[in-house]
């Protein structure tokens, strides 16, 4: 073991590795790019996360940055999971349920608690968390708060934001702080703190009233819903007159501190939801049904490009369901639409509207009429997931355009000039999308270890992206923008925000230990020189959702 390996592991009660073995595992998440990190850290106690943060604080105090990057599943599409410095992974023991409080409706709980085991506990007692993503049986409750996750049922429910109470967290020199509201009183004492905390909420409360007028202007701009670019420095004041830090740290991905405890709101769980898959003629055509099913309200409302279930029967050994099929194919789109109310009576209404409308435009429907039926259509929404497992002759589909959200009206012509884009670069491409807060996954097929394919990437995203902002639309709406969309920020959300984000990071973490690259401050030359030469989510295969 290395001299700082064997210090760190004499004063901190978890496990210090720096093995080239288990530094090759932490090298990847589930992104494109890679990056070693000198050591990997299992802290056992908050203590731990502690020592660790004002360890690397030190140092860099001394002139050698040794940064720290906080990992749950590792599952992030965008390389925020990686870093060259410290990788503290909180799955091995920062991982229990500490508190269900089933009459207010809150968990307590450690980041490296596994998200569906979560949702297994909390299903037992009729209770569930609804942001869950596509990623959750592998993923942690602490990579879904800091990346602000969200999922199919976002639609009705949002992200995670909306449902994170309060927050324990360490910041980069090992303050140990808990978010929440506080009063305008308790915020003035706060403010005059000679503390990093004191430093925290002077930077934050300071910028988010500066920059006001520009993020009205820029939200005004914005045609939709949910985008996860910089910090959230607009919703910190609430309405009551209290100030709150917790939305900042959600879907910060580890740049601000390091979350080691979160209280979190759950919902009540109706496990007899109502799901029903129609397939259509074209997307168009789907789309145009999603238009007047959205009125509806259902809690998810989802669309996959027949093409994805070409794909995954041809490679994959997957029978798509014959009742959906359309003359022995897939068709060329399938909506995937759920009402979870409660109420049987209410379900029935819905299914009644849902198919008098479908009959308008779908050619086949399958209703599932049990649970056995329910998670098989399930299973068949998440297929779609199946295909970053893909690999063949090094080609791979990869997450570089996967995560716009474009104005509701304009999709179909989105999804049309996106997939010609992509043959204009000569690479295949598989979309689908969550309709109601119009967000696009559309994976492109590449050779990751041929130069020109790297180098049609980056024209792709810089293509991509700029079609996107231009239309009113976010680059990162779910997945975040972490390192990969880093450099590429700045076209988002213009000169004055990009600014104010560094700013506030640069107040909290002055010697920028924490997670740098992500988020702020990377450039393209960064991005290509940490592009791995290969991508597949193999890794993850045990538990990648199949049909
Ligand atoms: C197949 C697939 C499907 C996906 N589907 C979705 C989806 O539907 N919706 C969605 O939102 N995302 C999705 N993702 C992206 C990702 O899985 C989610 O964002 C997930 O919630 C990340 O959790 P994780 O535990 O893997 O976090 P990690 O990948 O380990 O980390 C994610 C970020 O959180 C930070 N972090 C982790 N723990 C902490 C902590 N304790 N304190 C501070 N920062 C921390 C990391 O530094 C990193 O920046 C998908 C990914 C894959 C591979």
């Amino acid at each position: 073991m290395n001299k700082v390996a064997s210090y760190l592991q004499g004063h901190i009660a978890g496990e210090v590795f720096d093995g080239d073995a288990i530094r090759s595992t932490f090298s990847r998440d589930g992104s494109i790019l890679a990056i070693k990190p000198s050591l990997v850290v299992y802290p056992r106690t908050t203590n731990d996360v502690r020592k660790v943060a004002r360890f690397s604080w030190q140092l860099a105090e001394k002139g050698h940055v040794l940064s720290v990057t906080a990992r749950g599943g590792g599952t992030d599409l965008t390389g925020a999971a990686i870093g060259k410095g410290i990788i503290l992974s909180f799955p091995a023991h920062l991982n229990r349920i500490l508190e269900l409080d089933t009459k207010q409706r809150l968990v307590r709980v450690q980041p490296g608690v596994n998200f569906k085991s979560l949702q297994e506990t909390l299903h037992t007692h009729g209770l569930f968390l609804p942001p869950f993503p596509a990623s959750y049986e592998y993923s942690t409750i602490g990579g879904a708060i800091a990346n602000n996750s969200g999922g199919v049922k976002s639609y009705k429910y949002g992200s995670m934001r909306s449902w994170v109470e309060r927050l324990e967290v360490v910041l980069a020199n090992g303050e140990i702080i808990q978010t929440g509201p506080v009063s305008k009183k308790v915020l003035t004492r706060k403010l005059g703190e000679p503390t990093l905390e004191g430093e925290l909420y002077r930077a934050a409360a300071g910028l988010a009233t500066e920059n006001k007028a520009v993020f009205e202007a820029y939200l005004d701009q914005l045609r939709v819903p949910s985008d996860r670019v910089g910090y959230a420095l607009d919703s910190i004041h609430r309405k009551n007159g209290t100030v709150d830090l917790t939305p900042l740290f959600v879907g910060s991905q580890g740049t601000l501190g390091i979350i080691t405890e979160a209280i979190i709101k759950v919902a009540k769980y109706s496990p007899t939801s109502s799901l029903t898959v129609a397939s259509f003629g074209s997307i168009r055509e789907a789309l145009e049904a999603a238009d007047d099913i959205g009125a509806m309200k259902p809690s998810v409302l989802e669309l996959v490009d027949g093409d994805v279930y070409e794909f995954a029967t041809k490679h994959f050994n997957i029978t798509f369901p014959p009742e959906l099929s359309v003359g022995g194919v897939a068709p060329a789109a399938l909506l995937f639409i759920e009402c979870d109310d409660p109420s049987s009576k209410l379900k029935a209404k819905f299914n009644k509207q849902l198919h008098r409308i479908l009959e308008d435009y779908s050619r086949q429907t399958i209703t599932a009429k049990n649970f056995d039926e329910l998670e098989k259509l399930w299973a068949l929404r998440y297929a779609t997931s199946s295909v970053l497992r893909y690999k063949s002759s090094g080609h791979s589909f990869v997450p570089v355009i996967e995560d716009a959200a474009v104005p509701r009206d304009l999709l179909g012509a989105f999804i049309e000039d996106a997939k010609a884009l992509c043959k204009k670069h000569h690479v295949e491409a598989l979309v689908w999308a969550h309709v109601g807060p119009s967000n696009v996954h559309i994976l492109p097929l590449v050779d990751m270890s041929k130069v020109a394919h790297k180098q049609t990437i980056f024209k792709l995203m810089d293509e991509y992206y700029r079609m996107v902002v231009k239309i009113g639309g976010s680059i990162a709406s779910e997945h975040g923008d972490g390192r990969l969309r880093a450099p590429f920020t700045k076209l988002q959300v213009g000169e004055t925000l990009t600014k104010a984000y560094a700013d506030l990071r640069k107040a909290v973490d002055p010697h920028g230990t924490m997670n740098p690259g992500v988020k702020t401050g990377s450039t393209i030359k960064d991005v290509v020189d940490n592009l791995a030469s290969d991508y597949s989510l193999d890794r993850f295969s045990d538990v990648l959702p199949r049909m």
